[in-house]
């Protein structure tokens, strides 16, 4: 190929939108780039053909154009998928965001929901921001302030999916770290023994991790009286937003697979100045970033300024409201995420079941495990029943993922896993249509 012989951009960009419905704004720029690359490459000797560099390019970009999946994993809070399932609520068309209907004067964002949270979860006061990362950013600014000393445990300074690592979100928030302890073990006297000032106490919950054997950890409980004893405030990141350790909202009891994970109200109860958990994880709301806690804490974190940089819309407030709202009446057992996570073991099965056979698929009901996911829990799971289907396991895969709507399933030891315990009953149908594809 020479530089005679590349398309123009505009008759690219003419045959590139026969197959591909994206906006033609789109399309050219693909179709412009493709061919800028052809004709370097043509300096340099071996052009790739830019009609099939461009439609390859475009089929990837269309296909990461934000859509609904079906969640066939068996992974509740899926990270690359969304995390908590959340029902479609309403955005608001306009609202009274900042509005106060009463006097007809400007009103206060989200006053309504940081006062439904704090009830619900029986803190003084409450603050939602956009995520648990931005919460913890804004908790050591504010709270900490610039080069003040925040003491962590070594066993601690964790990195969480997405590139959450806590040295480098304190070395941003421009609070100084001071490690205590060692990996494995951190005693109370490493924390009493911190040389100098300091100017606030951080416990993180390692969520997605569990260090065994040799090891030693100071618990939620301890923490504060030892932040009181170094003159500073306690905050603890306790990450998964599992609001009650005796989940009050499930029949029976905690279920064994929440083991030891650490609960909201029970850490605040033990004194914590301030306890900080994500929206959309065990809590299965809208993505957010929630802090509760003493009303001093509360009200220095909601004065400074990252507080507005990382401040939520209305269709989060609407839908984080619904989701406390939930809590709060005595309806959790009716979010999405614990309908999933304690579904009975015979319902999937008879789910299961219906889906082989109304798919006329080749497969087998077997004993397999779903994950509550999003790094919560990690290595404890939820017994499941699902369907294992052998053969090629790339190709299968392919085929549920290229349905309208995709079907994501697992892949185990070389087969493909349809797990029904993250697929809500209304979707079962969508998961038959898509294996009676294969
Ligand atoms: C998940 C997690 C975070 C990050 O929360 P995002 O809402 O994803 O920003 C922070 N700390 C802990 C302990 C977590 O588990």
């Amino acid at each position: 190929m020479n530089l005679r012989d590349l398309p123009s951009v505009d008759a690219l960009a003419g045959d590139l939108s026969v197959d591909v419905d994206l906006p033609r704004a789109v399309i050219v720029s693909v179709a412009r780039d493709a061919i800028d690359d052809a004709r370097r490459a043509v300096q340099t000797g071996s052009p790739a053909d830019p009609t099939l560099v461009a439609a390859r390019r475009l089929r990837a970009l269309s296909s990461s154009r934000l859509r609904a999946v079906v969640n066939a994993t068996g992974v509740l809070l899926h990270t690359n998928l969304g995390r908590a399932p959340i029902d479609d609520t309403s955005t608001p068309f306009f609202s009274n965001l900042e509005f106060d209907l009463s006097s007809g004067q400007r009103g206060k964002r989200s006053h309504y929901l940081h006062e439904l949270i704090a009830a619900t979860v029986g803190a003084e006061a409450a603050l939602v921001v956009n995520n648990n990362a931005g919460a913890l950013l804004l908790a050591l600014a504010a709270l900490a302030g610039r080069d003040g000393r925040v003491v962590v445990s070594r066993g601690e300074l964790i990195e969480i999916g997405g590139s959450f690592r806590l040295p480098d979100l304190m070395a941003a928030s421009g609070a100084h770290l001071v490690e205590v302890g060692t990996t494995n073990r951190t005693r109370e006297s490493d924390f009493a023994d911190t040389p100098g000032t300091v100017e606030a106490v951080l416990k993180v919950h390692p969520s997605n991790y569990r260090i065994k054997g040799f090891t030693e950890e100071v618990p939620f409980s301890k923490m504060p009286d030892i932040a009181r004893q170094l003159g500073a405030p306690f905050i603890a990141d306790v990450g998964s937003g599992l609001l009650d350790e005796s989940t009050p909202w499930i029949d029976g009891g905690p279920p064994e697979w929440l083991a030891d994970e650490p609960a909201v109200r029970q850490v605040l109860e033990q004194g914590s100045d301030v306890v900080l958990f994500s929206g959309d994880k065990l809590l299965g709301g809208p993505q957010a970033g929630i802090a509760v806690g003493k009303t001093s804490s509360v009200e220095r974190m909601a004065r400074h300024p990252i507080a507005r940089a990382v401040r939520i819309n209305a269709a989060t407030i609407a839908s984080l409201t619904a989701t406390f709202e939930a809590y709060a009446s005595g309806r959790a057992a009716e979010i999405p995420f614990w309908q999933m996570a304690t579904t009975p073991v015979e319902e999937i099965r008879r789910r299961t079941d219906e889906v082989l056979r109304a798919s006329g698929a080749n497969g087998s009901i077997v004993d397999g495990e779903s994950l509550p996911g999003a790094g919560s829990v990690p290595g404890l799971t939820i017994p499941t029943p699902v369907l294992r289907i052998d053969g090629d396991d790339e190709k299968t895969w392919r085929l549920l993922a290229d349905h309208e709507p995709p079907v994501v399933a697992a892949r185990r030891d070389g087969a493909t896993i349809v797990n029904l315990r993250s697929v809500t009953p209304d979707e079962d149908s969508i998961v038959a249509a898509a294996l009676a594809s294969i």
